[in-house]
Order: C-alpha cells, then structure tokens, then sequence
C-alpha cells in the first residue's frame, strides 16, 4: 500500500483501487483498504483526516500492522477503482498545529531540557504535556521565540536517515522506533521523529499562541492554537473585549481596570444587601409571639441569605425553649433551617422527611433542608 502523503503532502485527489471492503466489527460501517491512499490515519495523538472515497464520507482512518482502513457507511466493490479526496482544509490545520507543536517542543527542550511526553490534535484542540514546570514569563518568552522562527520561514525538512546516520543524529523522540525512522527537521530548531504531514516551511504556520497552561503530572499541559486557529482565538477574544468595553464605556485595554472597579462595588452592595437582610429579619423577629406565650417560634420570609437566616435561628434558641425554624422561599418550595436548645432537631427531621417528604440533615442541634408542601402544612408540625 502506497502512502501518498509521503510522496506529496499536498495531494488532495487522487484515483486507487479497493483492495478489500468488509463490514466492521462493530456499528453498520465497512472498513475499507486502498492500493494507494492519501488519507493520513489517527496516528501519534493526531485524529485522522477526513474526506470522500467513491462519494462516500470518510468516517474514520485507521492503521494497523501498516494497513490502512478507511470507515465508510456503505460498501464498495473490490476492485473498482474509486475517485478519493482529502479535506484540505482539515488537513492544512492540522499541519499548522502539528509543526507549530514541534517548534514549541523544540525550544522547551533546548531552553529546559524538558521532553514532550503527551500529544494530543483534533479539530478541537491542541494539547502538549511537558516534563516540567514552564511559568508565565518563561511561556511569553518561548511563544515569542517560537514566532520568530515562523518570521525566519525556515524549510520543514523531511528525512528518512540509515541505522548509522541516525545513530550520529541527536533528535527527539517520544518512543523507541522499530524499522525506519522519519524525522522532521527544522534547521536550528528541532529534530523529532515523527510520522505526521507538516507544513512546507514555518511561514505557512501563521502564528503560534499558547492559549492557556495547566499542571499535570508534575508538568504542564499547554494548550496551543495555530494559523488560523488562533486568528480564530484572536477574533473571538477581541469581539469580547469590545463588548465588554462598549457596554463599560471604556477603551479595551481599560477593561481588567474597569472590571476590578465593578467587582469592588459589587462587593460593597452584597455587604450592603447582607446587612439590610439581617436588619429586616431582626425586626421580623420581634413580631413573633414573646417566649412566654409560645414554646416555639416559627417564622416565614422572604429573606433567602443562608448565613443571616441562621444567625437568626440561632438567636432565637437561646430565647425560646422548643424549636426554632424559620422558612425561606415560594410555598411548595420552602428551604428551611431549624434549631432548638432542648429538643433533639434529628426527631423533628424524621416528622419532616416521614410527613411531608422534605429532604434535610443535621444534627440534634440544627437541621437545614427543603420541603414542598404548603405553609399550613408546616405550621401543623408545630401544633
Ligand atoms: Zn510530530
């Protein structure tokens, strides 16, 4: 079987003949296998390309023992000779991600002696794994030096080297390679054994930008986006940053600025909110029956913050002798705290949950739990 990407990466239509057609293993799909394909299989962390064989969608490439299957839905005849055509769109993407990666990798290990040691390419994202700890200034450093070798547009060279050549060559490499070794070469800048289609020369990659940088596995996962991807990221960034500044009335590079600015006040109110709240329920407290006329003291409101609701419950324990509850929310959808000084709050729970069907836990000194029943009902448990 001919591997046509090798011969020329640029190959997008081309004529084979079916060698087999058989129905696979699993789903109603067949898997079939070309003369001669230009279809570059999921391979080395990178998803496979897609396109049409005969009119048919390419659902998947796979490859195994160097035989490539292509995933198609209906079958096709042996021996017929079918017309094939690599989506090129896909496939460019994805040769600006995988050489922007190598460029990556290649200044990570020179500067840091880092090694790659996760790959992952889709037409979701890109991610790479290094073997240790990159910080933020060391990131903008190694995506400017990494743009800078697109600027040079050096030559992306492909090389098939003997045993002997090979064993003279320093080159990265992310597993021992049986048979023979094809390595990518950037002049200067890195030397990886890969088996992936990469661009012509570093000028086609566009831009490189690491997107984003994680730790993992005592490393870093970087997410990276090339060429068009990241003009993509680019545009979508950039019309936030115009929103956000419109709608703030601020030029773009104000707009962290200005969001601190309303984060602060937004602070400021819900302090503000918190302690009217408070001060509402206060005063809604004192409405309640006086200790000495009720054992129990139970109230209904509309205040929903959970932390001054139970300040007031606990308040109300150290004055009423039974249970304290107070209830939140719309009837048939309360949210309830309750507390008590003497009585045990888990006996109360299981006439809640056995009555009403609420859903509450806590312990004997306090209970806290939603319950969709109506107000009455409530009051009955208190009776
Ligand atoms: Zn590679």
């Amino acid at each position: 079987m001919r591997k046509l990407y090798y011969e020329d990466i640029h190959i997008t239509h081309f004529k084979a003949t079916v060698i087999s057609c058989k129905p696979a293993e699993t789903g109603d799909v067949y898997r079939v296998v070309l003369d001669a394909t230009a279809f570059f299989p999921e391979e080395g962390g990178q998803s496979a390309d897609i396109g049409t064989i005969d009119g048919q969608d390419v659902l998947d490439v796979q490859i195994e023992n160097e035989r490539i299957y292509h995933t198609v839905k209906e079958a096709i005849a042996t021996s017929k000779t079918v017309e094939c055509h690599v989506d090129w769109t896909q496939r460019f993407d994805f040769m600006q991600q995988h050489s922007g990666e190598h460029i990556l990798s290649g200044i990570v290990h020179e500067r840091f002696g880092y090694n790659n040691v996760g790959f992952h390419l889709s037409t979701r994202e890109v991610t790479m794994d290094f073997d240790g700890v990159l910080d933020r200034t060391q990131l903008r450093d190694i995506e400017l030096a990494a743009n800078r070798v697109v600027w040079l547009n050096l030559p992306v060279e492909i090389s098939y080297p003997s045993g002997e050549e090979l064993a003279t060559l320093s080159y990265r490499s992310k597993m021992e390679i049986d048979g023979q070794v094809r390595l990518v070469s950037i002049p200067g800048v890195d030397v990886c054994a890969c088996c992936a289609p990469h661009v012509d020369s570093t000028g086609q990659i566009g831009l490189i930008k690491i997107v984003s940088c994680q730790s993992y596995k005592g490393g870093v996962r970087l997410t990276i986006a090339c060429g068009q991807r990241a003009l993509n990221d680019y545009r979508i960034k950039h019309d936030h940053a115009s929103t956000i500044a419109q709608a703030m009335s601020v030029k773009q590079d104000q707009i962290v600025d200005a969001f601190e600015k309303l984060r602060g006040e937004n602070q400021s109110l819900q302090e503000s909110i918190h302690l009217l709240q408070a001060k509402y329920l206060s005063m809604a407290l004192s409405t309640l029956p006086a200790p000495t006329q009720s054992r129990n003291a139970v109230l209904f409101t509309d205040i929903t913050d959970n932390v001054a609701i139970r300040n007031a419950v606990n308040e109300l324990t150290g004055r009423y002798a039974g249970y304290c509850a107070l209830f939140f929310g719309e009837e048939n959808n309360y949210r309830f705290i309750l507390g008590s000084s003497r009585e045990d709050c888990n006996e109360m729970a299981k006439k809640f949950r056995t009555s009403l069907g609420a859903k509450c836990g806590g312990n004997s000194l306090m209970i806290q739990g939603s319950v969709a029943c109506s107000k009455n009902d409530l009051l009955s448990l208190f009776s």
